[in-house]
């Protein structure tokens, strides 16, 4: 299974992400969390992209898909892998293609966790409290959702295109939410 996690800040894509991923024996790889750990471990990297997390926007193209190119080249990602938080751009989406097409192993999903504004607020002020993320504040919230529906909801009708898109309803409790994943998926496979 090589497939994509997509969805608005607050969807549930991290927490789903990891659970489907051990479901299918694969990475899940999450470009929001390598940041996050490089910005704890304040490597080279931590520091070029801790402000640009901060305000809520997005790390420049070519860093993350240099960093997503070299993790997709290790060798658990040989037997599939989820993607969550990348691509989130369309020249990310293009490079994505480009990283794939010289593996030789094209997706086969892309999962898009459907929530209603109302709950992503509510649930991003609730992980502030409890995560105390440097990026989950009012300002940064809003800015997140901004940039996410410039840049990266297009991406949405791409993969709806190719027949890849597997639309899912976030709404619940996780078990709930990841086995109407579970099951959509493997509707879409059968
Ligand atoms: P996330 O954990 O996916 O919500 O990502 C947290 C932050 O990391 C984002 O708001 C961006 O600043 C940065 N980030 C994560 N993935 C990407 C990406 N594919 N392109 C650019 N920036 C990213």
């Amino acid at each position: 299974m090589r497939m994509l996690i997509m969805g608005p800040p607050g969807a549930g894509k991290g927490t789903q992400g990891v659970v489907i991923a051990e479901h299918f024996g694969i990475p899940a790889i999450s470009t929001g969390a390598i940041f996050r750990s490089n910005v704890a471990e304040q490597t080279e990297l931590g520091k070029v992209v801790s402000e640009i997390m901060n305000r809520g926007e997005l790390v420049p193209d070519d860093v993350t898909t240099q960093l997503v190119a070299d993790r997709l080249a290790q060798p658990d990602a040989a037997q599939g892998f989820l993607l969550d938080g990348f691509p989130r751009t369309v020249p990310q989406a293009k490079s994505l293609d480009e990283i794939l097409d010289k593996l030789g192993t094209p997706l086969d999903a892309v999962l898009s966790l459907v929530v209603s504004d109302e709950v992503l607020v509510a649930r991003m002020m609730k992980r502030a409290e409890i995560e105390h993320r440097e990026d989950d504040n009012e300002e940064t919230i809003r800015n997140r959702f901004k940039v996410y529906a410039d840049e990266t909801e297009p991406l949405l009708a791409l993969y709806r295109d190719r027949g890849l898109l597997v639309e899912v309803d976030g709404l619940g409790e996780v078990a709930e939410v990841n086995d109407r994943i579970v099951a959509a998926l493997e509707k879409k496979s059968a």
